[in-house]
């Protein structure tokens, strides 16, 4: 096995890795290696799977513009095939939501399901070797020296390498930036809440599945679950970060509704590492929640008071929290400036859906999407280096599985272009 010779090695299984799998292995005779650290494939397409396939949702509107976006976004489309869901009433909301200086994205959005997305990785990776394209699971890539990679089992050859570790693969990349000499900036972070109420007091997941509001100060609605809904919490270094998912349509529903609020911060003067700002907020939430997350009733919240236990399990509302953590108070721990954001912004919601403020919603905090440090590309088509493509939400050029499988092709079409005569 040592020693192997491919034309392309690609790094990660996720949507970054298959899309560039997809285009080069139609558009090319080129021999290609996709190698995974795990077990199976894909990535974060194993979880919720809500396919956004409306520009500016899940692209970084500095390095991606509205007609390259889109026009990639239809060859995703092509792959994954998504059964598109139906809008109501979008105008009302629409309008409602202008009158306060919001504005409700209209996005062309499609659902796998946690519970579905085995099946459709299963599919796609079943069509990519069909295409050639050969797979190494439990493989881990450690060092890249010239055209070799050394990984955990071997070493290998290639001409280009694209390089996909996602979000977790954070350390891996930026270890891999300081030994290449590859310049980077650090990048955004977002922060905020995530809400869980019944869904009689977010209707209009009935009529859109994810509504994306955005609000002034950047600040915005994420990640919208519901039917057979649940909050989540992902350890991450020194603290956890809730987050939320929903399983398909088979599910039977549990009639709540879980979305996140986020603000986007970015320091800039002077400048300052987002990602440690933002890994000492999720630490200082730890602190106050006594190693967990913090959960907090919306009428508590009001009243300036601290949720306790009680309010959870011996009151009258009528649901419980889906994600048991520290019931406390969330304004000890969130800045104000990104506190009073989300508030305002929470009002406005509540006036354009009403019913989301209701006493019982519960706020969990911290909700905490953090991005690795961006390379600094040295082409259009996400090179660091001559051959070396880092591409992904990891290299910051996605925010979701439609952008980054675009920005896969992105990178595929850069080594086809190079290929060419
Ligand atoms: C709980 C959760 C729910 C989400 N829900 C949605 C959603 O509904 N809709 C949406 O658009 N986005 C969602 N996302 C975000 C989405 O998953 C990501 O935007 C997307 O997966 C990014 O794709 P990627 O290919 O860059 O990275 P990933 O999907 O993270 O894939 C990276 C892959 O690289 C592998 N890897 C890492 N390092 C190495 C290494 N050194 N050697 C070998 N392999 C390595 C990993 O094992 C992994 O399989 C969700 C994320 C989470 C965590």
């Amino acid at each position: 096995m040592n020693n192997e010779k491919y034309n392309i090695i690609i790094i990660g299984s996720g949507p970054a890795g298959l899309g560039a799998a997809f285009h080069l292995a139609r558009n090319s005779k080129l021999k290609i290696l996709i190698i995974d650290k795990r077990i199976i494939s894909s990535g974060g397409l194993r979880n919720d799977c809500k396919q956004n396939y409306t520009f500016p949702v899940g692209f970084p509107e500095d390095i991606w513009n509205e007609e390259e976006a889109s026009a990639l976004l239809k060859e995703v489309e092509r792959e994954l095939k998504p059964d598109f869901m139906e809008f109501n009433n979008i105008k009302v909301y629409r309008r409602r939501a202008e009158k306060l200086g919001a504005k409700l994205l209209k996005i062309r959005q499609a659902h796998v399901g946690t519970d579905n997305a085995a099946e459709l990785i299963h599919t796609l990776t079943g069509e990519l070797k069909e295409l050639g394209v050969v797979f190494s699971f439990k493989e881990e890539a450690l060092h890249l020296e010239g055209h070799t990679l050394i990984t955990d089992k071997r070493t290998l050859q290639f001409d280009s390498i694209i390089t996909a570790p996602g979000r977790a693969g954070f350390s891996f990349l930026q270890k891999w930036m300081d030994e290449l000499g590859i310049e980077y900036i650090d990048n955004i972070v977002d922060i905020g809440i995530r809400l869980e109420t019944k869904e009689e007091n977010y209707p209009i997941v009935r009529d859109y599945y994810d509504p994306k509001f955005i609000f002034p100060n950047k600040t915005r609605t994420f990640c919208t679950n519901s039917g057979a809904a649940y909050v989540v919490k992902e350890k991450y270094d020194g603290y956890y970060s809730v987050n939320g998912h929903s399983f398909s349509k088979k599910r039977k529903s549990n009639g709540l509704v879980n979305f996140a609020v986020l603000r986007t911060i970015r320091l800039t003067d002077p400048i300052r590492s987002g990602q440690e700002y933002a890994s000492i907020l999720g630490k200082s939430a730890m602190q106050v929640g006594g190693g967990n997350p913090i959960m907090q009733r919306t009428g508590d919240f009001r009243m300036d008071r601290r949720s306790k236990f009680s309010d959870f399990n011996e009151d009258l509302y009528n649901f419980k929290p889906t994600l048991n953590v520290t019931p406390g108070d969330i304004a000890l721990t969130c800045p104000a400036k990104i506190l009073r954001e989300i508030w305002k912004s929470l009002k406005k919601l509540d006036t354009i859906v009403p019913g989301i403020l209701h006493p019982s919603t519960i706020i969990y905090y911290p909700e905490i999407k953090m991005y690795a440090n961006r390379p600094v590309f040295i082409d259009n088509h996400f090179a660091v280096k001559e051959n070396i493509y880092f591409i992904g939400d990891g290299a910051g050029t996605s925010r979701g599985i439609t952008a980054s499988w675009a920005s896969g092709i992105r990178a595929a079409e850069g080594i086809l272009k190079n290929c060419s005569p």
